[in-house]
């Protein structure tokens, strides 16, 4: 990845962090999941609300932690938003390769445009684990499930 590159993804990650799209907390919620990174410490809590049909009709969190769990945490309830199930569990997917440096095929151009952001990560093992933490929560909350862990 080329230097300018590299510096303007670290800005979106920045501005993400300092001012998370979706946070808060939904009174409406359907789906709840609290996340816990013990190697770095991050915490994540995503609400959602699925309609009858299984989309995300709404979906907010809430959390503490470094820049990159709450960046990821932002980009992904951006990302969510709207999506049926089977969506943002091939989102999911897709995503876990992508930020391990893996081929992410499943990925469209779009999503990946906005995913692509955290692809720098996969020379860095222990911050996929701040990545992706967001998104285990989220796929814990889906699943009825109360906590989710990276380990
Ligand atoms: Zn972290």
């Amino acid at each position: 990845m080329d230097n300018s590159l590299r510096e303007l993804y670290q800005e979106v990650i920045l501005d993400h962090s300092r001012h998370p799209r979706h946070s808060g907390v939904l009174a409406n919620a359907t789906h709840k999941a609290d996340g816990y990174n013990p190697l770095c410490g991050d915490r994540v809590t995503v609400y959602l609300a699925l309609d009858e049909a299984g989309k995300v009709a709404d979906i907010k969190f809430q959390g503490k932690g470094c820049a990159i769990s709450q960046a990821s945490a932002s980009l992904m309830t951006d990302l969510l938003l709207g999506r049926s199930k089977e969506d943002a569990e091939k989102l999911m997917q897709g995503f876990l390769h992508l930020v391990k440096g893996e081929d992410a095929a499943g990925l469209s151009a779009d999503d990946r445009e906005i995913l692509d952001v955290m692809s720098g990560l996969s020379e860095f093992p222990m911050r996929v684990k701040c990545a992706t933490l967001a998104w285990h929560t989220f796929k814990s909350a889906v699943e009825g499930g109360e906590a989710a862990k990276t380990e």
